[in-house]
């Protein structure tokens, strides 16, 4: 018996499969809140989700919550992103479950895949979608938010990203999904990896597309000695440290931890952008940023045109009062 109201039938909830992500073991913030935001939007009718890797930090339905199916292939050959098998192993659930749209959150992983897949599955591509697609219509933020664009699939299929928001959500329901195993085909030739270069993130840093708050640094902070104060800013929030593409140019910082356009899309509660300009490339990946906070010499800054709070200053003389006072601060707590 399905549970569909006539609004979610009106979605096409049935007929969306959500792809959800892990990293190193770890179901994805941004996953679990494309699902919540999903469950939502279809109010209460039954998701269809894929899931590949290993998830062995946590149970993964005990992170999402409301009714629904997730196939999950739990084969330690996806636990790192391979692109041909991703591929695959999605284009043929999408083939096969008869679904008409295929829904990604707007990071690294989903920016090579989801066009890849639109390729295979002959599916239009809407990218970077500010809020869930409606009736196969996305909204999408351009030129920093002066404009918004409508984007329309113009094929009866449809691969859609959608930015990462710092708004949580969490549907109050007793429903868990259903986890199904989802078998991985046998490797071919061409299914053999090419690794070429694998970057590994340090242990114990947070992710800057996964953390609440978000302290970045542009080419005002001087150097790449200069980040040092940064990372303790962030160590002490328990959130990540970003960079603007010119200081990744510089090798001050590596491209991971790149913000914007040609970067990562972020959504933290708290974005703190210190001698950073606030160019239109770097600003379309903060639009799902919560509160955010300026530290600029140039009080004509563009940033702070964005900025809930702005301070006109030399970083190397504000940063190090505000460790000191956060310090402080916390020491109280
Ligand atoms: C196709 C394309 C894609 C791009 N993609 C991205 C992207 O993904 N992400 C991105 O960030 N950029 C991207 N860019 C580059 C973007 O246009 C800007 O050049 C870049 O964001 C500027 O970086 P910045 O703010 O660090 O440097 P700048 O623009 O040089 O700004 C430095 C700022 O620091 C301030 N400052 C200097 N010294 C101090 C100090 N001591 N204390 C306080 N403030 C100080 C200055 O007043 C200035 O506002 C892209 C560009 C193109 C063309």
């Amino acid at each position: 018996m399905s549970n569909n109201t006539h609004g979610a039938e009106g979605q096409g909830c049935s007929r969306r499969l959500i792809v959800l992500e892990q990293r190193e073991g770890v179901l994805k913030s941004t996953s679990v809140d494309l699902w919540h935001r999903m469950q939502m939007q279809c109010k209460g009718s039954r998701l269809s989700a894929v899931l590949l890797g290993p998830v062995d930090k946590e149970n993964p339905s005990l992170q999402l919550s409301g009714p629904g199916v997730i196939h999950h292939a739990c084969d330690e050959r996806l636990r790192r992103y391979d692109p041909r098998l991703y591929r695959r192993i999605i284009g043929e659930l999408f083939e096969e479950g008869g679904f008409s749209e295929l829904l990604f959150a707007d990071t690294a992983l989903s920016r090579d895949l989801a066009p890849a897949l639109s390729v295979r599955l002959g599916a239009s591509l809407l990218s970077r979608c500010s809020a869930l697609p409606e009736a196969g219509r996305c909204h999408r933020r351009l030129y920093s938010g002066a404009a918004e664009g409508t984007f329309v699939a113009s094929s009866p299929r449809a691969i859609v990203t959608v930015s990462p928001s710092s708004i949580l959500l969490q549907p109050a329901t007793v429903f868990l999904p259903d986890i199904l195993p989802l078998a991985v085909p046998a490797a071919e030739h061409d299914d053999l990896p090419s690794i070429v270069r694998q970057v590994v993130r340090r242990e114990g840093m947070v992710d800057v597309a996964e953390a609440g708050v978000v302290v970045a640094g542009g080419r005002g902070m001087g150097s790449a000695e200069g980040f040092a104060l940064l990372e303790e800013l962030a160590s002490l929030f328990g959130g990540a440290v970003g960079a603007s593409r010119t200081v990744v140019d510089e090798g001050w910082r590596p491209h991971g931890e790149q913000i914007g356009q040609t970067g990562k899309s972020i959504a933290p509660r708290l974005y703190i952008a210190c001698g950073i300009s606030g160019a239109v490339q770097h600003l379309s990946g903060i639009s799902g940023a919560g509160t955010v906070v300026a530290i600029n010499r140039d009080s004509h800054a563009p940033i702070f045109e964005v900025a809930d709070f702005g301070l006109v200053g030399d970083v190397g003389e504000v940063l190090p009062e505000f460790v000191a006072a956060l310090k402080e601060f916390l020491k109280m707590q």
